[in-house]
Protein backbone atom coordinates (compact mmCIF):
# COMPACT_ATOMS: atom_id res chain seq x y z
CA UNK A 1 0.00 0.00 0.00
CA UNK A 2 2.69 2.41 1.16
CA UNK A 3 4.44 2.10 -1.99
CA UNK A 4 1.33 2.45 -4.22
CA UNK A 5 0.38 5.74 -2.32
CA UNK A 6 4.19 6.89 -3.13
CA UNK A 7 4.33 6.00 -6.72
CA UNK A 8 0.75 8.23 -6.91
CA UNK A 9 2.24 11.20 -4.95
CA UNK A 10 5.35 11.12 -6.78
CA UNK A 11 3.01 11.03 -10.28
CA UNK A 12 0.92 13.83 -9.02
CA UNK A 13 4.46 16.06 -8.47
CA UNK A 14 4.32 18.02 -11.99
CA UNK A 15 7.77 18.07 -13.36
CA UNK A 16 9.52 21.06 -13.26
CA UNK A 17 12.17 21.49 -15.64
CA UNK A 18 15.21 22.85 -16.35
CA UNK A 19 16.73 24.60 -19.70
CA UNK A 20 20.10 24.83 -20.10
CA UNK A 21 22.00 27.64 -20.83
CA UNK A 22 23.18 28.10 -24.23
CA UNK A 23 26.93 28.30 -22.87
CA UNK A 24 26.41 24.21 -21.71
CA UNK A 25 27.69 22.78 -24.41
CA UNK A 26 30.31 21.07 -23.88
CA UNK A 27 33.51 22.32 -25.21
CA UNK A 28 34.05 18.60 -25.79
CA UNK A 29 33.47 16.54 -29.04
CA UNK A 30 33.82 13.14 -27.78
CA UNK A 31 30.92 11.08 -27.03
CA UNK A 32 32.26 9.62 -23.15
CA UNK A 33 30.25 9.60 -20.30
CA UNK A 34 32.67 9.57 -17.25
CA UNK A 35 31.02 7.10 -14.48
CA UNK A 36 32.51 7.56 -11.01
CA UNK A 37 31.33 5.19 -8.13
CA UNK A 38 31.88 4.19 -4.61
CA UNK A 39 33.46 1.12 -3.42
CA UNK A 40 33.21 -1.96 -5.60
CA UNK A 41 32.80 -4.40 -2.62
CA UNK A 42 29.38 -2.65 -1.65
CA UNK A 43 27.12 -4.72 -3.28
CA UNK A 44 24.73 -1.54 -4.48
CA UNK A 45 27.33 0.21 -6.16
CA UNK A 46 28.26 -2.49 -8.05
CA UNK A 47 24.75 -3.10 -9.86
CA UNK A 48 24.36 0.20 -10.45
CA UNK A 49 27.82 1.05 -12.08
CA UNK A 50 27.26 -1.64 -14.16
CA UNK A 51 23.14 -1.16 -15.37
CA UNK A 52 23.72 2.47 -16.25
CA UNK A 53 27.33 1.46 -17.91
CA UNK A 54 25.30 -0.89 -19.73
CA UNK A 55 22.09 1.39 -20.81
CA UNK A 56 24.46 4.31 -21.74
CA UNK A 57 26.50 1.95 -24.15
CA UNK A 58 23.45 0.47 -25.42
CA UNK A 59 22.31 4.16 -25.96
CA UNK A 60 25.09 4.09 -28.03
CA UNK A 61 27.89 6.39 -25.97
CA UNK A 62 31.70 5.80 -24.87
CA UNK A 63 31.78 5.57 -21.34
CA UNK A 64 34.54 5.28 -18.20
CA UNK A 65 33.57 3.58 -15.00
CA UNK A 66 35.54 3.59 -12.07
CA UNK A 67 34.61 2.27 -8.54
CA UNK A 68 37.17 3.73 -5.68
CA UNK A 69 37.82 2.42 -2.38
CA UNK A 70 38.70 6.31 -1.09
CA UNK A 71 38.03 9.55 -1.32
CA UNK A 72 41.64 10.15 -2.30
CA UNK A 73 41.60 7.57 -5.49
CA UNK A 74 38.05 8.62 -5.95
CA UNK A 75 39.54 12.42 -6.67
CA UNK A 76 42.04 11.04 -9.11
CA UNK A 77 39.82 9.10 -11.36
CA UNK A 78 37.49 12.10 -11.29
CA UNK A 79 40.61 14.30 -12.29
CA UNK A 80 41.58 11.46 -15.03
CA UNK A 81 37.86 11.43 -16.37
CA UNK A 82 38.03 14.63 -16.59
CA UNK A 83 41.20 15.08 -18.38
CA UNK A 84 39.60 12.81 -21.19
CA UNK A 85 37.25 15.73 -21.83
CA UNK A 86 33.76 13.67 -21.11
CA UNK A 87 30.13 15.48 -22.07
CA UNK A 88 28.92 14.73 -18.42
CA UNK A 89 30.31 13.18 -15.28
CA UNK A 90 28.18 11.16 -13.27
CA UNK A 91 29.38 10.91 -9.65
CA UNK A 92 28.37 9.18 -6.52
CA UNK A 93 30.65 10.63 -4.16
CA UNK A 94 32.39 8.77 -1.08
CA UNK A 95 32.74 12.00 0.42
CA UNK A 96 30.14 14.79 -0.63
CA UNK A 97 32.37 17.64 0.86
CA UNK A 98 36.14 16.55 -1.08
CA UNK A 99 35.18 17.09 -4.47
CA UNK A 100 34.72 20.75 -4.79
CA UNK A 101 38.43 21.74 -6.13
CA UNK A 102 38.31 18.56 -8.42
CA UNK A 103 34.71 19.67 -10.30
CA UNK A 104 36.57 23.36 -10.28
CA UNK A 105 38.12 21.98 -13.23
CA UNK A 106 35.17 20.25 -14.34
CA UNK A 107 33.35 23.49 -14.91
CA UNK A 108 36.10 25.05 -16.81
CA UNK A 109 36.18 22.65 -19.29
CA UNK A 110 31.72 22.58 -19.12
CA UNK A 111 31.53 19.48 -18.19
CA UNK A 112 28.39 18.71 -16.97
CA UNK A 113 28.11 16.94 -13.44
CA UNK A 114 25.52 14.90 -12.80
CA UNK A 115 26.14 13.64 -8.76
CA UNK A 116 24.36 10.00 -8.59
CA UNK A 117 22.28 9.28 -5.27
CA UNK A 118 24.60 11.36 -3.06
CA UNK A 119 24.54 15.13 -3.19
CA UNK A 120 27.90 16.87 -3.68
CA UNK A 121 28.31 19.73 -1.50
CA UNK A 122 29.66 22.93 -1.26
CA UNK A 123 30.62 23.76 -4.84
CA UNK A 124 28.34 25.30 -7.68
CA UNK A 125 29.31 23.00 -10.48
CA UNK A 126 27.12 20.54 -9.60
CA UNK A 127 24.09 20.63 -12.48
CA UNK A 128 21.90 18.23 -11.49
CA UNK A 129 21.03 15.42 -8.92
CA UNK A 130 19.29 11.96 -9.23
CA UNK A 131 17.90 10.18 -5.95
CA UNK A 132 16.06 8.46 -4.34
CA UNK A 133 14.06 10.44 -1.56
CA UNK A 134 16.09 9.91 1.20
CA UNK A 135 14.16 11.00 4.37
CA UNK A 136 10.81 9.12 2.99
CA UNK A 137 13.44 6.11 3.21
CA UNK A 138 14.07 6.95 6.83
CA UNK A 139 10.63 7.74 6.99
CA UNK A 140 9.40 4.11 5.94
CA UNK A 141 11.69 2.50 8.69
CA UNK A 142 10.51 4.54 11.50
CA UNK A 143 6.74 3.84 10.36
CA UNK A 144 7.68 0.27 10.00
CA UNK A 145 8.48 0.01 13.75
CA UNK A 146 6.01 1.91 15.11
CA UNK A 147 3.53 -0.31 13.17
CA UNK A 148 5.12 -3.33 13.79
CA UNK A 149 5.78 -3.05 17.27
CA UNK A 150 1.91 -1.20 17.58
CA UNK A 151 3.43 1.94 19.34
CA UNK A 152 0.64 4.27 18.10
CA UNK A 153 -1.74 1.85 20.22
CA UNK A 154 -0.03 2.93 23.28
CA UNK A 155 1.79 -0.98 23.23
CA UNK A 156 5.56 -0.61 24.85
CA UNK A 157 8.28 -0.32 26.78
CA UNK A 158 10.87 -1.65 23.99
CA UNK A 159 14.30 -1.71 23.59
CA UNK A 160 15.56 0.09 20.89
CA UNK A 161 19.35 0.01 19.42
CA UNK A 162 19.60 2.74 16.89
CA UNK A 163 22.43 3.67 14.16
CA UNK A 164 23.16 5.80 11.43
CA UNK A 165 25.14 5.72 8.19
CA UNK A 166 28.47 7.02 7.09
CA UNK A 167 29.21 10.35 8.48
CA UNK A 168 30.28 11.41 5.02
CA UNK A 169 27.96 10.59 3.15
CA UNK A 170 24.77 13.21 2.95
CA UNK A 171 21.94 10.72 2.45
CA UNK A 172 23.48 9.33 6.19
CA UNK A 173 21.40 12.61 7.95
CA UNK A 174 18.39 12.47 5.69
CA UNK A 175 17.59 8.53 6.43
CA UNK A 176 18.23 9.29 10.53
CA UNK A 177 15.78 12.31 10.20
CA UNK A 178 13.30 10.67 8.34
CA UNK A 179 13.14 7.78 10.81
CA UNK A 180 13.83 10.07 14.16
CA UNK A 181 10.97 12.12 13.35
CA UNK A 182 8.88 9.15 13.57
CA UNK A 183 10.81 7.05 16.75
CA UNK A 184 11.64 9.90 18.92
CA UNK A 185 8.09 11.12 20.54
CA UNK A 186 8.30 7.56 21.62
CA UNK A 187 11.37 8.32 23.28
CA UNK A 188 10.24 10.66 24.88
CA UNK A 189 7.44 9.49 26.47
CA UNK A 190 9.54 6.24 27.68
CA UNK A 191 7.74 3.64 24.81
CA UNK A 192 10.96 3.25 23.10
CA UNK A 193 13.76 2.60 25.35
CA UNK A 194 17.68 2.81 24.31
CA UNK A 195 19.50 0.67 27.17
CA UNK A 196 22.80 1.28 25.52
CA UNK A 197 22.38 5.28 25.91
CA UNK A 198 23.21 5.96 22.45
CA UNK A 199 20.55 8.43 21.66
CA UNK A 200 20.65 11.55 19.48
CA UNK A 201 18.91 13.73 21.24
CA UNK A 202 18.18 16.00 17.97
CA UNK A 203 18.14 15.09 14.33
CA UNK A 204 21.60 16.92 13.96
CA UNK A 205 23.39 14.32 16.59
CA UNK A 206 22.72 11.84 14.00
CA UNK A 207 26.64 11.40 13.50
CA UNK A 208 27.04 9.92 17.38
CA UNK A 209 25.55 6.72 16.05
CA UNK A 210 26.67 6.47 12.66
CA UNK A 211 29.10 3.80 11.11
CA UNK A 212 32.14 5.18 9.22
CA UNK A 213 32.00 3.82 5.44
CA UNK A 214 29.18 1.77 6.09
CA UNK A 215 30.89 -1.11 7.06
CA UNK A 216 29.75 -4.37 8.32
CA UNK A 217 32.00 -5.26 10.29
CA UNK A 218 32.11 -2.40 12.22
CA UNK A 219 28.13 -2.01 12.79
CA UNK A 220 29.05 -5.97 13.93
CA UNK A 221 31.75 -4.98 16.83
CA UNK A 222 29.76 -2.22 18.12
CA UNK A 223 26.32 -4.06 18.14
CA UNK A 224 28.57 -6.57 19.95
CA UNK A 225 29.63 -3.70 22.44
CA UNK A 226 25.99 -2.76 22.46
CA UNK A 227 25.21 -6.16 23.36
CA UNK A 228 27.87 -6.93 25.99
CA UNK A 229 27.84 -4.34 28.05
CA UNK A 230 24.15 -3.31 28.16
CA UNK A 231 22.35 -6.31 27.86
CA UNK A 232 23.38 -8.14 30.58
CA UNK A 233 20.98 -10.21 33.58
CA UNK A 234 18.65 -11.65 29.97
CA UNK A 235 17.81 -8.10 29.22
CA UNK A 236 17.11 -8.48 25.23
CA UNK A 237 16.79 -5.75 22.54
CA UNK A 238 13.21 -5.67 20.47
CA UNK A 239 14.16 -3.24 17.82
CA UNK A 240 16.96 -2.23 16.19
CA UNK A 241 17.23 0.95 13.43
CA UNK A 242 19.64 0.18 10.82
CA UNK A 243 20.12 2.96 7.96
CA UNK A 244 20.80 0.11 5.50
CA UNK A 245 21.53 -3.36 4.65
CA UNK A 246 25.42 -2.98 4.85
CA UNK A 247 25.06 -2.00 8.60
CA UNK A 248 21.80 -4.59 8.73
CA UNK A 249 23.99 -7.47 7.54
CA UNK A 250 26.48 -6.76 10.97
CA UNK A 251 23.93 -6.42 13.09
CA UNK A 252 22.06 -9.57 12.53
CA UNK A 253 25.78 -11.32 12.81
CA UNK A 254 26.01 -10.01 16.36
CA UNK A 255 22.31 -11.15 17.67
CA UNK A 256 23.13 -14.08 15.82
CA UNK A 257 26.10 -14.94 17.75
CA UNK A 258 24.36 -14.07 21.11
CA UNK A 259 21.99 -16.79 20.36
CA UNK A 260 19.50 -14.30 18.88
CA UNK A 261 16.86 -16.86 17.59
CA UNK A 262 14.23 -16.18 14.52
CA UNK A 263 10.46 -17.13 15.89
CA UNK A 264 11.33 -16.53 18.89
CA UNK A 265 13.36 -13.63 20.75
CA UNK A 266 14.82 -11.87 17.49
CA UNK A 267 14.43 -8.16 17.19
CA UNK A 268 13.19 -6.22 14.48
CA UNK A 269 15.86 -4.69 12.11
CA UNK A 270 15.06 -2.52 9.58
CA UNK A 271 17.50 -2.35 6.39
CA UNK A 272 17.75 -0.57 2.53
CA UNK A 273 18.87 -1.92 -0.98
CA UNK A 274 17.86 -5.16 -1.03
CA UNK A 275 20.73 -6.37 -1.26
CA UNK A 276 21.09 -10.39 -1.76
CA UNK A 277 22.38 -11.87 1.77
CA UNK A 278 19.76 -9.21 3.50
CA UNK A 279 17.01 -10.10 0.78
CA UNK A 280 17.67 -13.77 2.02
CA UNK A 281 17.95 -13.18 5.62
CA UNK A 282 14.74 -11.38 5.15
CA UNK A 283 13.08 -14.62 3.44
CA UNK A 284 14.56 -16.48 7.11
CA UNK A 285 12.80 -14.03 9.49
CA UNK A 286 16.62 -12.78 10.85
CA UNK A 287 15.98 -8.93 8.85
CA UNK A 288 12.14 -7.27 9.21
CA UNK A 289 12.08 -5.40 6.09
CA UNK A 290 14.63 -3.57 3.69
CA UNK A 291 13.83 -0.44 1.64
CA UNK A 292 14.26 -1.52 -1.62
CA UNK A 293 15.49 1.36 -4.22
CA UNK A 294 15.22 -0.21 -7.50
CA UNK A 295 18.72 1.19 -9.12
CA UNK A 296 17.55 0.01 -13.08
CA UNK A 297 14.95 3.27 -12.76
CA UNK A 298 17.68 5.40 -11.00
CA UNK A 299 20.15 4.49 -14.42
CA UNK A 300 17.43 5.29 -16.63
CA UNK A 301 16.68 8.43 -14.95
CA UNK A 302 20.35 9.60 -15.48
CA UNK A 303 20.42 8.02 -18.40
CA UNK A 304 17.80 10.07 -19.54
CA UNK A 305 19.21 13.29 -18.26
CA UNK A 306 22.25 12.77 -20.31
CA UNK A 307 21.00 12.48 -23.29
CA UNK A 308 19.20 15.95 -22.78
CA UNK A 309 22.34 17.20 -22.04
CA UNK A 310 23.87 16.17 -24.71
CA UNK A 311 21.28 16.77 -27.15
CA UNK A 312 19.94 20.47 -26.11
CA UNK A 313 17.44 19.44 -24.71
CA UNK A 314 15.59 20.11 -21.39
CA UNK A 315 16.96 17.94 -18.19
CA UNK A 316 13.29 16.62 -16.25
CA UNK A 317 13.48 17.59 -12.19
CA UNK A 318 10.84 16.96 -9.74
CA UNK A 319 12.40 18.91 -6.88
CA UNK A 320 13.74 22.04 -5.95
CA UNK A 321 13.89 22.79 -2.87
CA UNK A 322 15.19 19.89 -0.81
CA UNK A 323 18.63 19.40 -1.81
CA UNK A 324 20.85 22.68 -0.94
CA UNK A 325 24.27 21.49 -1.23
CA UNK A 326 25.60 24.44 0.93
CA UNK A 327 26.10 26.78 -2.02
CA UNK A 328 23.12 26.24 -4.39
CA UNK A 329 20.05 24.16 -4.41
CA UNK A 330 20.67 21.73 -7.07
CA UNK A 331 17.84 20.65 -9.30
CA UNK A 332 17.10 16.88 -8.88
CA UNK A 333 15.10 14.25 -9.83
CA UNK A 334 13.85 12.07 -6.34
CA UNK A 335 12.53 8.94 -6.95
CA UNK A 336 10.32 6.69 -4.62
CA UNK A 337 11.63 3.90 -2.62
CA UNK A 338 9.83 1.51 -1.49
CA UNK A 339 9.33 -1.05 1.46
CA UNK A 340 9.62 -4.80 0.87
CA UNK A 341 8.96 -7.40 3.84
CA UNK A 342 9.20 -11.39 3.36
CA UNK A 343 5.21 -11.71 2.09
CA UNK A 344 5.94 -9.35 -0.70
CA UNK A 345 9.81 -10.45 -1.97
CA UNK A 346 8.04 -12.18 -4.91
CA UNK A 347 6.11 -9.99 -5.83
CA UNK A 348 8.41 -6.47 -6.11
CA UNK A 349 11.59 -8.13 -6.49
CA UNK A 350 11.30 -11.51 -8.23
CA UNK A 351 8.08 -10.57 -10.47
CA UNK A 352 10.05 -6.89 -11.43
CA UNK A 353 12.85 -9.07 -12.41
CA UNK A 354 15.34 -7.52 -9.64
CA UNK A 355 16.06 -10.92 -8.83
CA UNK A 356 15.41 -14.25 -10.08
CA UNK A 357 13.87 -17.02 -8.20
CA UNK A 358 16.88 -19.07 -8.34
CA UNK A 359 18.98 -16.30 -6.82
CA UNK A 360 16.42 -16.22 -3.60
CA UNK A 361 16.27 -19.86 -3.19
CA UNK A 362 12.60 -19.51 -3.88
C1 LIG B 1 22.88 4.92 -0.45
C2 LIG B 1 22.34 3.66 0.15
C3 LIG B 1 23.48 2.73 0.52
C4 LIG B 1 24.58 3.45 1.28
C5 LIG B 1 25.80 2.58 1.45
C6 LIG B 1 23.87 5.53 0.49
O1 LIG B 1 24.34 6.74 -0.01
O2 LIG B 1 21.83 5.82 -0.74
O3 LIG B 1 21.48 3.03 -0.77
O4 LIG B 1 23.00 1.70 1.33
O5 LIG B 1 24.94 4.63 0.62
O6 LIG B 1 26.33 2.20 0.24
Amino acid sequence: LASVAIAASLAATSACSNTRDEEASSASTSNLIGIAMPQKSLERWNKDGSHLDEILKKAGYETSLQHADSVEQQITQIQNMINQNPKVLVVASIDGTALAPALEKAAEKKVKVIAYDRLINSTPNVDFYATFDNYLVGKLQGQFIEEKLGLKDGKGPFNLEAFAGSADDNNAKFFFSGAWDVLKPYIDSGKLVIPSGKKPATNEQWTTVSVQGWKTETAQSEMDNRLNSFYTGGKKVNVVLSPNDSLALGIAQSLESKGYKPGADYPIITGQDADLANTKNVLADKQSMTVWKDTRTLGDQVAKMIDAIVKGGTVEVNDEKTYNNGVKVVPSFLLPPVVVTKDDVKTKLVDSGFYTADKLGL
